[in-house]
């Protein structure tokens, strides 16, 4: 397996635009969210092991994880909660390893929103965390989707917060400017990480 480099940011701060600015310098990309979503899908046993867990009720008609449904259940109980990411977990922790495991190049990025919160960072020898300003992040993030203010404020509650990410970090992305200017610190980045790891 290639050399694992973290990146991590909270919603709207560019993890998905980074990840594709270094996937065009020819670095790969696992994304954690995809592989949470990839791991419940029909066939996959995490999804037969939530139906034993909750129900035929858990899913919709056509076999799919009915996710608002789950969403209710876990939000009202952390006990429920807890058994579901008992099965999810360590699903989710495999299928990355196993994404890993298949990637070339000189390194490669785990992308993350909860890298640090879930101790992902663990299985990275470097991280990089993108960081922006609450006001800015709220803007973009109401610019892609269709989520209210209040929602995304209260998906910023449960994260970490900005100062505390980067700290944390080796690499710090700031992305306040312009897509321009990030594609420049990606390309420097990049060369920097390939240095360091050319001494090591
Ligand atoms: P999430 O955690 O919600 O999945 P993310 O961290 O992956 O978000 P992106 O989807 O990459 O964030 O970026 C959020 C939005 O901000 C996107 O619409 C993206 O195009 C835009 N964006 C990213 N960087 C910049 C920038 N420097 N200037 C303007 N818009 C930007």
């Amino acid at each position: 397996s290639p050399i694992t480099i973290g990146l991590t940011g909270g919603i709207g701060s560019g993890k998905s635009t980074v990840a594709s600015l270094f996937n065009r310098l020819g670095i790969e990309s696992i994304d954690a969210d995809d592989v949470a979503r990839e791991v419940v899908m029909p066939g996959e046993q995490c999804l037969i092991d939530i139906e034993n867990l909750f129900g035929k009720h858990i899913l919709n008609v056509d076999g799919t994880l009915n996710r608002a449904k789950l969403r209710e259940i876990v939000f009202s109980s952390s006990k429920q909660l807890a058994e579901l990411e008992a099965i999810t977990h360590p699903a989710i922790h495999q299928k990355i390893m196993e994404h890993i495991s298949l990637m070339k190049g000189p390194y490669c990025l785990l992308v993350h929103p909860l890298l640090f919160e879930k101790e992902k960072n663990s299985l990275c020898k470097f991280t990089i965390a993108i960081s922006l300003p609450r006001h800015q992040q709220l803007e973009r993030s109401m610019g892609r989707d269709n989520n209210s203010a209040e929602q995304i404020n209260r998906i910023m509650d449960t994260q970490m917060n900005d100062e505390e990410r980067s700290s944390r970090a080796d690499f710090i992305l700031k992305n306040s400017g312009t897509p321009d200017e990030l594609n420049v610190k990606v390309i420097k980045l990049h060369e920097k990480i390939l240095e360091i790891l050319d001494q090591k």
